[in-house]
């Protein structure tokens, strides 16, 4: 099997002004390691620059915010002396606090700051996501000595209302759980060569390979399910609780790249999941996905889609060659 199959699909139609036959291309990709589908498809504008007033949006959702730093020791929960004795964690100005909405077993949420209301993702620097990331990274290990059963740990973001949050405040989000998620199931069944023949197959191609930032190999998504999505893979890791100083501190740097490519392609939402196994899974990689969501926007269009939520399978008008491209040589020590 090619590691990076693909499938030239053409659509005939008679154009509605000229009544001439005309054909659209389109690329449909199979990721080599799940086997998702994505249709790559011709520069439509589905993914426009963002032109809202966020700062406006942040002043007016201040006020009311549990996550600012007047109210977030009143507003939000604290973890039982099981977990963590003092109830929060925290690195830098990163805090660290459990999900009043759970949505598993150890639902954790951590902010930048309290003092980070409006943080637009130009801002987020490698130091606070280098706080933030390690924030998790004690969660993680800390759930793990206390409930050794819960062995699949994530870190996730959803960042501004397009990517599915409900508080503007910016956060990550950690899930340690006794189950793993579709994603982290899928993964974790596939074989160690799996891993490395992907890797191997984006070096050799070399027009989505981002570069090594040391321990951590970044690349665009050949078959991406979101729009300019990104991976990471850290070979020798396995879950977020083994992360050391140092390998937070350069996944951070990369994160902070990849944000600051972002910021200049006009996006200020973004989904991020770092997908752990549990630490005796043999061969597997600790790896990311980070993807844009579509901007803020009053009748703003969803890139999510009933292939995306349905059919599993992405749908993208940004090729990811020209996402690499735009990323330039950013990530190349
Ligand atoms: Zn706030």
């Amino acid at each position: 099997m090619s590691e990076l199959e693909r499938h030239l699909l053409n659509a005939r139609m008679l154009d509605p002004a000229s009544g001439e036959e005309t054909t659209t291309r389109i690329e449909l990709r199979i990721d080599p390691l799940t086997g998702h589908g994505s249709r790559v498809l011709p520069d439509r504008g589905l993914m426009p620059r963002s032109d809202f007033d966020l700062a406006a949006l942040a002043r007016e959702t201040a006020p009311t915010c549990p996550f600012c730093a007047e109210r977030i020791e009143h507003l939000t929960p604290l973890w039982p002396a099981s977990i963590e004795a003092i109830g929060r964690f925290s690195h830098g100005e990163a805090v660290l606090f459990p999900n009043l909405h759970a949505y598993a077993t150890y639902s954790a949420v951590s902010v930048y700051s309290p003092d980070l209301h409006y943080l637009p993702l130009a801002a987020i620097s490698e130091r606070l996501l280098a706080d933030n990331l390690a924030t998790q990274v004690s969660f993680a290990r800390a759930v793990l000595a206390a409930d050794a059963a819960a062995r699949w740990a994530s870190i996730n973001a959803n960042h501004m209302l397009p990517s599915g949050s409900s508080l503007f405040h910016p956060h990550l989000q950690g899930i340690v759980d006794h189950h793993p998620t579709t994603m982290q199931r899928l993964l974790a069944g596939l074989a160690a060569e799996r891993f490395t023949a992907y890797l191997d197959a984006e070096r050799r191609a070399g027009e989505r390979y981002l570069g090594n930032t040391g321990a951590v190999e970044w690349l665009v998504s050949f078959a991406p399910i979101a729009p300019a999505e990104l991976r990471a893979f850290i070979p020798g890791r396995v879950s977020p609780s083994q992360l050391d100083t140092a390998l937070t501190t350069e996944l951070a740097h990369g994160l902070a790249l990849a944000l600051g490519a972002y910021s200049e392609m006009g996006f200020e939402s973004f989904n991020l999941a770092l997908y752990g196994a549990p630490a005796d899974t043999t061969g597997y990689m600790l790896n990311l996905r980070l993807a844009a969501r579509s901007n803020l926007k009053n009748l703003y269009r969803s890139d999510s889609t009933f292939l995306e939520r349905l059919h599993w399978e992405g749908a993208v008008d940004i090729a990811p060659e020209h996402v690499a491209e735009l990323i330039g040589d950013r990530f190349k020590l």
